[in-house]
C-alpha cells in the first residue's frame, strides 16, 4: 500500500466547514507543499492532531483558501498511516480546488471506503468496528446511531472473545489427543469442554436472537398501508411522510405500484409501503401492482388500513380489512373526518376494528394514530449500546459458529472421535475470525468497503 490518497470527506452541500483528508507515505509532505502555518511551522515538526492555522496555495502559487491543517503519523492515526486534514471554508468550490491541488502534487482519488479499509487492514480496528463506521454514518433513529457507537468500541468483538478462547483451549486439547492417541481425555476435562461449549453456545443465541430487532432498527418496521382505492392512503403517506411523495388523485387506481418511504414516528423507524388498492380489475398493470400489494401484505410487521369515512362502507373495505393476517398488529384510519361522516362507530365496532378517525388533509387526528403506531410497534432496547447485531453479514457467520459448535456438541456427546469434534470446532472458530475479520477473503472485504462513502 505505498499510494496516497485524498478525498473530500464532507457533504456536498455549502456548509461552514468542509474537511479534505489525506492518507498515505506523501500525505505530510504533500501537505508541507501546499499548506503554509502562519507562524512558519512545518507540518512535519508539529505534533499529532495539533490544528494549525495557514494559507493553502496552488501548484501556481494562488492562494486557495485560509484553513486549518492537521497532521497525525503511522500508526497513530484512523488509518493507521501518516495523514494529513484540512478543514477548509466549506464550498465544494473550493474543497475540489484543493482536492485538486493534492492531486497535482501525486495524491490519489481515495475510493469508497479506503480511509476506513486501511483502517481495518492496519489492524486499527477489527472488521465489525467498520462496520459500525458505516452503520454509524447511515443511522436514521438516535438508537440505530448509539448501537452503532457502542459497536465502534468493540462491542461485538468483545462478546466474541470469550466465545473464541473456550474454543481455542478446546482445540489444542483435541490436537493433543490426536497426535497422542494414547492419552486419554479424561472425564473432568471432557466435562469442561461440555460446559465450555454450551456457554459458547447460548451465548451465540443471545446474539442472534437480536438480529431480529437489529434488522428493523436498519430497515425499518415494513408497514403496509392498504384499502380499496381513493380511500386517501397515498395522501396518509404524504402526510406521515411530510411531503408529497405520493401521486394524490380522485381517479381510482393511480397508486399501480407499490411505493416506499421511510418515516421516523415515536422514535421508530417505519418503511411505510403504499400499496395499489385492493380492488378486483381487469387492468394487467394494476393487477400486477395488486399483486404487490399482497405481497406487502404478507412481509407487513405492521398494517394501516384506511378507510374512507364519508362513504358508506362496503365489501371493499371488508375484503381489505380480511386481507390482514392473522397475528399482525393494524390500525385502522378512517379517513375524510373533515367531511360529512357516512360511517358510524357502531359499525365498525361491529367488524372488530381498531381504528382511528383522521384526515389525511387537514391532519386532524394524526398525532393520536402516531401514538398508536409507537404502542403497536414490538419493543426494543431504548438505550442500545452496540448489543444488537444489525447486520446480516455478521448475523449468518454468527450462526455458522454455533451450528458448528452445535455439531461438536453432539460429537462429544455421542462419543465421536476426536478429529470430528475438532473439525466442528474449527470451522466454528473459522465463523468467528469472519465476524471479527481475522479471517476473511480480500474479495469479500473489498465487497463491504465498497458500500461505504467516498472520503470515510
Ligand atoms: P388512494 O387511492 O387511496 O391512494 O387515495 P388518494 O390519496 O389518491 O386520495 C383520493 C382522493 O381523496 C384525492 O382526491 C384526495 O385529495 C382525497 N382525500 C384524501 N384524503 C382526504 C381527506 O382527509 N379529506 C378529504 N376531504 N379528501 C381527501
Amino acid at each position: 500500500m505505498t499510494d496516497t490518497i485524498a478525498a473530500i470527506a464532507t457533504g456536498v452541500e455549502v456548509a461552514a466547514i468542509g474537511i479534505v483528508r489525506v492518507s498515505g507515505p506523501l500525505a505530510i509532505a504533500v501537505a508541507d507543499k501546499a499548506f503554509r502555518a502562519m507562524g512558519g511551522a512545518r507540518m512535519k515538526d508539529t505534533a499529532d492532531r495539533q490544528m494549525h492555522y495557514g494559507e493553502f496555495r496552488g501548484k501556481s502559487g494562488g492562494l486557495l483558501d485560509i484553513c486549518m491543517c492537521m497532521v497525525s503519523r503511522a500508526p497513530n492515526s484512523y488509518t493507521g498511516e501518516d495523514t494529513a486534514e484540512f478543514h477548509c471554508h466549506g464550498s465544494p468550490v473550493v474543497l475540489t480546488e484543493v482536492l485538486g491541488e493534492l492531486f497535482a502534487r501525486g495524491v490519489r482519488q481515495a475510493l469508497p471506503g479506503e480511509f476506513t479499509k486501511r483502517a481495518f487492514l492496519n489492524g486499527r480496528m477489527d472488521l465489525t468496528q467498520a462496520e459500525a463506521v458505516i452503520d454509524l454514518i447511515e443511522s436514521e433513529t438516535p438508537g440505530a446511531a448509539k448501537n452503532a457507537a457502542g459497536q465502534l468500541s468493540g462491542t461485538v468483538a468483545k462478546r466474541l472473545a470469550p466465545v473464541y478462547d473456550a474454543l481455542v483451549d478446546i482445540m489444542a486439547h483435541f490436537h493433543a489427543v490426536i497426535d497422542y492417541p494414547d492419552e486419554d481425555i479424561d472425564d473432568f476435562k471432557m466435562n469442561h469442554y461440555l460446559v465450555g461449549l454450551r456457554g459458547a453456545e447460548e451465548e451465540l443465541t443471545r446474539m442472534l436472537e437480536t438480529h431480529e430487532s437489529g434488522k428493523i432498527m436498519r430497515s425499518g418496521v415494513p408497514t403496509a398501508i392498504i384499502g380499496r382505492p381513493n380511500t386517501g392512503k397515498s395522501s396518509l403517506l404524504n402526510a406521515l411522510v411530510g411531503y408529497d411523495r405520493a401521486i394524490v388523485t380522485d381517479i381510482p387506481g393511480t397508486t399501480r405500484d407499490t411505493i416506499e418511504e421511510k418515516v421516523i414516528v415515536g422514535g421508530r423507524l417505519l418503511r411505510i409501503i403504499d400499496t395499489a388498492g385492493l380492488r378486483k380489475t381487469d387492468d394487467v398493470v394494476e393487477n400486477l401492482g395488486i399483486g404487490r400489494t399482497r405481497d406487502a401484505i404478507s412481509g407487513a410487521g405492521l398494517v394501516i388500513l384506511v378507510i374512507d369515512g364519508s362513504q358508506p362502507l362496503c365489501d371493499e373495505d371488508r375484503e381489505a380489512f380480511f386481507a390482514v393476517p392473522v397475528g399482525v398488529p393494524y390500525i385502522a384510519a378512517v379517513n375524510k373526518c373533515d367531511l360529512p361522516s357516512a360511517v358510524g362507530n357502531g359499525q365498525l365496532q361491529a367488524m372488530g376494528l381498531n381504528f382511528f378517525r383522521i384526515s389525511a388533509v387537514t391532519e386532524e387526528g394524526l398525532a393520536e394514530l402516531r401514538n398508536e403506531i409507537k404502542t403497536l410497534l414490538p419493543k426494543v432496547a431504548a438505550d442500545p449500546h452496540g448489543e444488537i447485531i444489525t447486520n446480516a453479514r455478521q448475523a449468518d457467520a454468527i450462526l455458522r459458529a454455533r451450528t458448528a459448535i452445535g455439531q461438536s456438541i453432539t460429537a462429544i456427546e455421542e462419543s465421536v472421535t476426536p478429529d470430528a469434534v475438532l473439525m466442528e470446532v474449527e470451522s466454528a472458530l473459522a465463523a468467528i475470525g469472519e465476524v471479527t475479520g481475522s479471517v476473511m477473503r480480500e474479495d469479500i472485504v473489498g465487497r463491504i468497503f465498497e458500500r461505504f462513502c467516498v472520503g470515510k
